[in-house]
């Protein structure tokens, strides 16, 4: 599917003026491992991404709070699957980032583990959102998720995160290059989207919410 127009149409300006809509959330565990999830409750929309594309900088910003992807970054908790409940219904799942540089060769197969578990047999999972670096494209964590998602029937949406480090032109030249890739892959979106700024802030939101509510329909 192509880029939602509301939002990407317009310049990039600062959006920043605290009227997005917010996901409200709050924190309710942490799982190690897919058989330590809780007991499903209502539809999962969980967040990849590689270490530093600014995930957690995403999650603040569609909730509105800074204090959702704190949570995930206490110690101890990096590297496990993060629960939040939305309050409207079902809830958000902020995976362990991809490739931490620092992290030893044991863990980031620990990672592999739950991560591949949680995506590949979690009934709950109703979509995901990558969160990546338009500065960085189809880095190969990106690309086999995204293969993932379309082979597994398993609705994608791709933040092209931190535009405002790029010039207009080439953030549509970054969105012109995913979007070729996507183009025949009906479940897959792909969004211009500024942690910082706000931009893609109501698409992203809007787009998570309708996956929340979409299980069983
Ligand atoms: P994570 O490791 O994927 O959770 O990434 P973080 O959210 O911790 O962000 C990594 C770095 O990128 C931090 O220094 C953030 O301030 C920065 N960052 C995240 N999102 C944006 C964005 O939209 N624009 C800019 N300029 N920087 C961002």
């Amino acid at each position: 599917m192509s880029q939602p127009r509301d939002t990407n149409s317009r310049p990039a300006a600062n959006t920043d003026r605290g009227s997005i809509d917010r996901l409200q959330v709050s924190f309710l565990t942490s799982a190690p491992s897919l058989r330590q999830c809780p007991t499903p409750d209502g539809a999962e929309v969980a967040f990849a991404g590689r270490s530093n594309a600014g995930k957690s900088s995403v999650l603040n910003r569609l909730t509105g709070s800074r204090q959702t992807a704190k949570v995930s970054k206490t110690p101890g908790r990096t590297q496990l699957l993060n629960f939040f409940t939305v309050a409207s219904g079902g809830r958000l799942v902020d995976l362990p980032g991809y490739g931490y540089a620092k992290a030893a060769r044991s863990a980031q197969k620990d990672w592999q583990r739950s991560v591949n578990e949680y995506l590949s047999e979690r009934d709950a999972l109703a979509a995901v959102v990558l969160v990546t670096d338009i500065r960085h494209p189809n880095q190969a964590f990106d690309v086999d998720l995204i293969d993932w998602a379309v082979a597994s029937d398993i609705p994608l949406l791709v933040l092209l995160n931190k535009t405002d480090k790029l010039k207009r032109n080439a953030q549509f030249q970054a969105l012109r290059a995913i979007e070729r890739i996507t183009r025949e892959m009906p479940s897959v979106d792909v969004l211009l989207f500024s942690a910082h700024n706000g931009l893609g802030g109501d698409a992203a939101v809007g787009w998570v919410r309708g996956h929340l509510g979409g299980l069983g329909e």
